[in-house]
């Protein structure tokens, strides 16, 4: 006998609503309906384990298999399963108990996502694609009776008896005719490569031929014979779920192989793992910068329980970490039914200041632990470093003991180390430090030598992010002024000591200047007579540092 029953809604269809929402997304039906059925079967192993189910386990895998002809796609596992009462519960009610509220809800929500978030509307997204859905379940209860329910994506559904004979559920998907694309095997796989690589459950999806070793032949060699073998498409033990303890070098460099085929190595990797105050695992890793940033941005793929979700991670990982490879897993993110929105919350914030931290701390490990090799990999790091450097108040305060200064003469020091390097030659009348940089070492090499002769340093700036660098250095250092090598510096610096004393007369000296200062032209540029001993060049034309930097800016359109 089969029972009916009305499913209570005050609004005709809501169907039409999902379908319209998720519209963009409907390939997220199978991510949601294998992590349903991924859940049932882990929910029978942990009964299993807590002795609170004795039957056999059987074979645990979940399966996708479709039809073409008959135009269906079924997923079938043998988890918990469901009784008919359970059905009723769960699958009737989860999205429609509150529909009033729903409803109310709806109206002033400003975005779709926020509402299909709040209501678990995860099996439901099967009628994004689907015009019908059959369940066919066997509970694992001592004396379940098996259980179908359908439902055409009206409010109207049908319960009744099933026809299962073993625990677990089937759930068939009609393939409504705008959604005939996930009838295709590619692109079955291109979702389930997508979302379930390395869901916990082996997943099954078809068979391929494989050749195994069947005894020798008479010369003792082996021999083989194909057999057709499940096509199991996931890892279920990816790396970031296991101890760091347990892995090597090695392991960490086969996974960045797999999630990135065509990368060079990575630089060096942090393994994530904590679980308090929220719980977070997943392995980062730095590559090699390649001058096109943007391809390499928002390659860190965000997993919650070992589903895919996104590659937007923006709010979880700082800004200046973007470029930086890997997987993060986090439960504790909150994510909707679309789930490719993160909801901004505390937790959020907790995790992006734990990333921030788990960084800093390992650059300041490998700094510390091995600094030529650290230094070696300072123009890959250098960048994410300063950027941090300049970004983020947290970072800031661990990577000023790390962050590297390079000179013309390619010698790398610490902020401190430089400090102490050039105190003695280039501290002005006023006490003031005066590092002198250059972003271009080639046009203002007579320059750079002058400033050399005299024995002051000159370092080099010449990243793109240099300038914010610069300006920043200036904030966060006491009493130190950077200027450009060509700026006006040289009489504000103690000389050394023993420099050669002019050999024009002051006369002399007036009017070469004149001479130079009609021919430019310019007030903003100064004439500099130099003394002229033979390895120093006999005048400089410098400009005030303030005016070049304004000169620069209207350059580059008045902006930063
Ligand atoms: P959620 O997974 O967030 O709870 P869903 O709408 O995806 O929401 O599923 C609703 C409920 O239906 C699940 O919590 C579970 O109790 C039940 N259910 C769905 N699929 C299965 C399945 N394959 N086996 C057993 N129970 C299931
Ligand atoms: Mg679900």
């Amino acid at each position: 006998m089969q029972e009916k029953g009305t499913i209570s809604i005050h609004t005709e269809n809501i169907f039409p609503i999902i379908k319209k929402f998720l519209y963009s997304d409907t390939e997220i039906f199978l991510r949601e309906l294998v992590s349903n059925a991924v859940d049932a079967t882990q929910k029978i192993k942990r009964l299993a384990s807590l002795g609170q189910y004795n039957g056999e386990l059987g074979d645990l895998k979940v399966e996708v298999a479709f039809d073409e002809d008959a135009k269906t796609i079924t997923i079938s596992d043998r988890g918990i399963g469901m009784t008919a009462e359970e059905i009723k519960k769960y699958i009737n009610q989860i999205a429609f108990s509150g529909a009033t509220e729903f409803m109310e809800k709806f109206k002033e929500a400003k975005d779709a996502n926020e509402i299909i978030g709040r209501f678990g509307l995860g099996f439901y997204s099967a009628f994004m694609v689907a015009d019908k859905v059959e369940i066919q379940t066997l509970s694992y209860q001592e004396g379940a009776e098996p259980a179908y329910w359908v439902c055409d994506g009206s409010t109207e559904f049908e319960i009744g008896k099933g026809i299962l004979e073993e625990r677990g559920t089937e759930i068939t998907l009609h393939i409504n005719a705008e959604s005939e694309e996930f009838l295709k095997k590619h692109r079955l796989q291109e979702i389930l490569d997508k979302y379930a690589r390395f869901l916990p459950v082996p997943i099954k999806f078809g068979t391929k031929t494989e050749s195994v070793e069947d005894g020798v032949d008479e010369e003792g060699k082996p021999k083989y014979t194909s057999v057709e073998v499940d096509n199991i498409i996931n890892d279920t033990n990816p790396i970031w779920t296991k101890a760091p303890s347990e892995l090597k070098d090695e392991d960490y460099l086969d996974f960045y192989k797999q999630l990135y085929p065509f990368s060079e190595e990575p630089l060096f990797w942090i393994h994530l793992n904590v679980d308090y105050p929220f719980n977070l695992t997943g392995v980062l890793y730095f590559p090699k910068l390649k001058n096109d940033f943007e391809m390499q941005r928002n390659k860190i793929k965000l997993f919650s329980r070992q589903v895919f979700i996104t590659d937007e991670v923006k709010d979880i990982v700082p800004e200046f970490l973007m470029l930086l490879h890997g997987v993060i897993d986090s439960p504790d993110i909150p994510l909707n039914v679309s789930r490719s929105f993160l909801q901004a919350d505390s937790n959020v914030k907790k995790i992006n200041s734990y990333i921030t931290k788990k960084v800093a701390d390992k650059l300041a490990e490998l700094f510390k632990n091995d600094r030529k090799a650290y230094e070696e990999k300072w123009s890959d790091i250098g960048l994410f470093v300063k950027y941090g450097f300049i970004s983020d108040d947290k970072f800031y305060e661990k990577a000023k003991d790390f962050v590297l200064l390079s000179n013309t003469k390619k010698e790398t020091f610490t902020l401190n180390e430089y400090k102490e390097k050039v105190a003695p030659e280039q501290t002005d009348k006023d006490e003031q430090l005066v590092y002198l940089y250059t972003n271009d070492a080639a046009k203002q090499d007579s320059f750079i030598q002058s400033a050399n002769n005299k024995g002051y340093d000159v370092l080099l700036m010449n990243s793109p992010i240099d300038n914010h660098f610069i300006s920043h250095l200036e904030q966060k250092l006491e009493k130190t002024q950077l200027k450009r090598v060509d700026s006006d510096v040289a009489d504000k610096l103690i000389k050394k000591d023993d420099a050669p004393a002019h050999v024009l007369t002051e006369e002399q000296s007036t009017k070469v200047k004149t001479v130079f200062d009609k021919a430019i032209g310019k007030p903003t540029y100064k004439v500099e007579l130099e003394s002229l001993s033979p390895d120093e060049l006999p005048v400089t034309v410098t400009m005030n540092e303030f005016m070049r930097r304004m000169k620069d800016m209207a350059a580059m359109g008045g902006g930063m």
